[in-house]
């Protein structure tokens, strides 16, 4: 880590390009806040932050084809090289009076000002054109120290906003970074503020924690602190004490034991293990719902509160049933029964994410998968002679004709039965033998 910027590649060049336009208009203008902090880190930043002292009537005209996206709290988003800028004028916040935002923002004059309504020292650091970088809170210090620390008085500020409490566990994850002690303090001390703040955004920071470098700790932190509990939908109470439980039986460290009463990067380990890491957030999800012993009712129920897109909901709801469908036993036969079951239920996709979730052997191992379950798995599934309806050698009308009764219900539920039954290996998929099952079992009943 340096202490200056070097700005290379397409994004920052169109970044600086906006920069000096500012300047030139005689105006200061500087990157600011994550961008300057990644970059520092020797991350990729996602997105690339503009703070200025130029109003935002005067940045418009100077870029004409930039959108008023924040008018109201100086915010403008400004296009070049087909990157996205947001150009925010200097600002201040003032009179949180409901704890989740700012009863009045005011554009001032010096940059350090804008720097000190930021939430965490690593946030609140500017750069210029010629990479020196603006520090006035030590934000270099505390990237240094691996520190996540509040800027201002830490109770103030998450009392100010609290989502800030969350966004304090999120970058102490992300970063592998210690909490320090003051700033911990201030979490617990703010904590039942998280009330007032609106799920989405409190399903926002938690969907960027298990996208995110470090999804067990991040878990371990927020049950260490007990937030989840205090959110305005608080998340199911079982589902919690079962991830305790499970962060306990491999936690090799021990919780909230510095001298300063912060918060150490080896805390909330135990839940990590438990986490595929290669895999993407829904699996990853998936696997944390799974580690607390997370039915799948609960599992929609956690992912509604946390506003999740119904999509990416049923996806982690059909592996967590698929899952809950497995025969834990050992017998080789038991176990193929169940998976094909399974499969027929949720579908070929729930399994093939189901394998991607237990792929590696230490998440297979926190999470009890017998080793011949998932290595025979895969020539399960490839061996169906059918994993859908649709893939059957009948269909519904032909049932219809052949039972002269009228289309109802009753055909899917027959359909399924002979699926099952293709799919077991007990009956062949071709349409005589799939005829002759029907007719017979009509007879049967
Ligand atoms: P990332 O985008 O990687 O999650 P970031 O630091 O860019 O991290 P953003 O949410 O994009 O986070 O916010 C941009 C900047 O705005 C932050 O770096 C911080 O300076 C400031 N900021 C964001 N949210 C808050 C908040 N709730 N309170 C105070 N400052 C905030
Ligand atoms: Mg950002």
């Amino acid at each position: 880590m340096v202490g200056t910027m070097t700005y290379e590649g397409a994004q920052w060049n169109a970044g600086l390009e906006v920069l000096h336009a500012l300047v030139q208009s005689g105006e200061e203008a500087y990157f600011v806040g994550g961008c300057v902090r990644d970059a520092l880190l020797g991350r990729r930043a996602s997105d690339i932050d503009i703070t200025t002292s130029a109003a935002p009537e005067l940045v418009m005209r100077l870029f004409p084809d930039a959108l008023p996206t924040g008018l109201k709290h100086g915010t403008v988003t400004v296009r070049r090289a087909g990157f996205f800028f947001e150009v925010t004028t200097f600002r201040q916040e003032a009179g949180y009076s409901d704890g989740r935002r700012p009863d009045e923002v005011f554009f001032v004059r010096d940059v350090r000002e804008d720097l000190a309504r930021r939430d965490f020292t690593i946030n609140a650091m500017a750069a210029g054109a010629d990479g020196g970088i603006v520090d006035p809170l030590g934000g270099v210090t505390d990237l240094r120290a691996s520190a996540v620390r509040a800027v201002g008085e830490p109770a103030q500020r998450f009392g100010e906003d609290a989502l800030r409490i969350v966004r304090c566990v999120r970058f102490a994850a992300e970063f592998g970074f210690a909490v320090d002690g003051p700033t911990w303090a201030g979490v617990l001390a703010c904590r039942d503020k998280l009330g007032l703040i609106a799920m989405e955004r409190i399903g926002a920071e938690l969907d960027k924690m298990c996208a995110g470098q470090d999804p067990g700790r991040a878990f371990g932190l927020l049950l260490a602190a007990e937030l989840p509990e205090r959110f305005k939908a608080p998340l199911p109470g079982t589902w919690l004490a079962g991830l305790r439980l499970a962060a306990r039986e491999t936690e090799g460290v021990s919780r909230g034991d510095r001298a300063d009463g912060g918060s150490d990067p080896g805390e909330g380990r135990g839940l990590a293990r438990y986490v595929p890491i290669r895999a993407d957030a829904d699996l990853r999800w998936a696997a944390l719902l799974l580690a607390g012993r997370a039915s799948k009712a609960d599992a929609e129920d956690v992912l509604r509160r946390l506003h999740f897109a119904s999509k990416r909901m049923k996806r982690v709801a059909a592996v967590i049933g698929l899952h809950a469908g497995l025969d834990a036993g050992s017998e080789e036969e038991s176990l193929r029964r169940s998976w094909t079951l399974a499969v027929l239920d949720y579908g070929t996709e729930a399994a093939a994410d189901w394998l991607r979730l237990f792929e590696d052997g230490a998440v297979r191992e926190a999470h009890g998968i017998p080793e011949a379950l998932r290595s025979a798995a895969p020539g399960w599934t490839a061996a169906l002679p059918a994993a859908r309806i649709s893939e059957l050698a009948i269909r519904g009308d032909e049932l219809a004709a052949l039972s002269g009764e009228p289309a109802g219900p009753w055909i899917a539920i027959a359909l399924r039965e002979l699926l099952e039954q293709v799919a077991l290996g007990a009956l062949a998929n071709d349409a005589q033998s799939l005829r002759e099952a029907f007719m017979r079992k009509r007879r049967a009943t």
